[in-house]
């Protein structure tokens, strides 16, 4: 079993970029892909903000990130970790393909969005379905949506999913938001204005539509059994987020399971033991962008580089 300098869990922009960033730095890192290789964005056929890139798919995005850390002499291994001891250093990672050890870690495991769990939610998505109003509203301006959630998150995209789409459903399984106060004041005043129709009490049952047009429309059923179809082109959904942080839960300090970073003010991507750092959606419950992700790549690469120099 080889000792590395520094090992990056996860391939998406915030652990591509955390190997760009070791690697200019001399440190050899190895990249841990996952199931996934390029991250969440390879789903998604079209991005539009990301710098640089007008109009960009997920795939070929990520395609350059990877070739861009392995032309600087990143090492990217296709395994998956499911255990890690982190009481020691090096730290010691397990994977279906291997055993691994680092000086430094830095955890870049992303976050998944939690979805309903209906069969034709899966068959819709990217193709009217979505979890993330920033990354796929403007595909559905002055047309109808739906968001499904009440939290801060559901209110928040639903606000600004106001500002492009003709009306935005606001479907919540109770008739009380558990949003932050000053979120419902904004989403009450939208809902004065005509711009969002909240949806008291109901769960989405189904989700309508064809191959060729995508989303028609959403069937709900309310609390008292009653069930109705409302016409909308797009549907988002947003019940949360879940951490990919379980293999870790046990040793690295999180917050209901996203992992929590600037525990050494001297590093901002520090967790709670000393050489592991975090990045991207796994340590951000709150923008969960490909920018923010890759900006705490590179943090937390900047991060170990000193760590390393201080503590070998
Ligand atoms: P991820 O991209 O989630 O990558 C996590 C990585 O960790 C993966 O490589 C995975 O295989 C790996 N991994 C997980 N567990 C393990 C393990 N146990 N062992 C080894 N590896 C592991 N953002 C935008 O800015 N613009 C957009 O247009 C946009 N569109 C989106 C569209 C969709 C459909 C989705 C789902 C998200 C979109 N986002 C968009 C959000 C963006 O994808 C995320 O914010 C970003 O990918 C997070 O990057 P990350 O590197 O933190 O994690
Ligand atoms: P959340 O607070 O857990 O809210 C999830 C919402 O989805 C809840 O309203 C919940 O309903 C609903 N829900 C859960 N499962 C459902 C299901 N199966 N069917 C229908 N509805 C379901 O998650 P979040 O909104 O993503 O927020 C996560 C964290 O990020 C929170 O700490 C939040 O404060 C933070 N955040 C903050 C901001 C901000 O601007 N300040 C923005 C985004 C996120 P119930 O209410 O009935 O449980």
């Amino acid at each position: 079993m080889s000792k590395n300098k520094i090992i990056i869990i996860g391939s998406g922009p915030a652990g591509c970029t955390a190997a760009i960033y070791a690697a200019r730095a001399n440190l050899n890192p190895v990249v841990i892909t996952g199931m996934s290789e390029g991250g969440q964005l390879i789903q998604t056929p079209d991005i539009q903000n990301w710098p640089g890139e007008t109009s960009i798919s997920g795939y070929d995005l990520m395609e350059k990130m990877i070739n861009h850390a392995k032309s600087l002499g990143a090492e990217f291994i296709s395994d998956e970790i499911h255990e890690a001891d982190l009481s020691n250093r090096p730290f010691t990672l397990k994977g279906d393909a291997g055993e691994y050890q680092a000086d430094t870690l830095v955890i870049a495991t992303g976050a998944n969005p939690r979805y309903l769990g209906l069969e034709s939610e899966e068959k819709f998505k990217g193709n009217g379905v979505s979890a993330c109003a920033t990354c796929d509203g403007f595909f559905f301006r002055n047309q109808p949506v739906a968001v499904i959630g009440g939290g801060n998150t559901a209110l928040t995209e639903a606000l600004y999913l106001a500002d492009i789409c003709s009306n935005v459903y606001l479907v919540h399984r109770r008739d009380e938001f558990r949003a932050e106060k000053a979120v419902i004041d904004r989403v009450q005043q939208k809902i004065t204005e005509g711009k969002i129709t909240p949806v008291y009490n109901a769960v989405v049952s189904d989700i309508l539509g064809s191959d060729l047009q995508g989303v028609s429309g959403v069937k709900v059923k309310y609390k008292d059994g009653k069930e109705e179809e409302i016409s909308v082109n797009g549907v988002f959904v947003a019940i949360g987020h879940i951490p990919n942080t379980g293999i870790f839960a046990d040793q690295v300090q999180t917050d209901e399971g996203t992992i929590i970073t600037g525990t050494d003010p001297k590093y901002r991507t520090s967790t709670s033991i000393p050489g592991v750092f975090a990045a991207g959606d796994c340590a951000d419950s709150h923008y969960r962008q490909a920018i923010t992700s890759a900006g705490t790549g590179c943090q937390s690469a900047l991060d170990a580089e000193k760590f390393l120099q201080e503590n070998s």
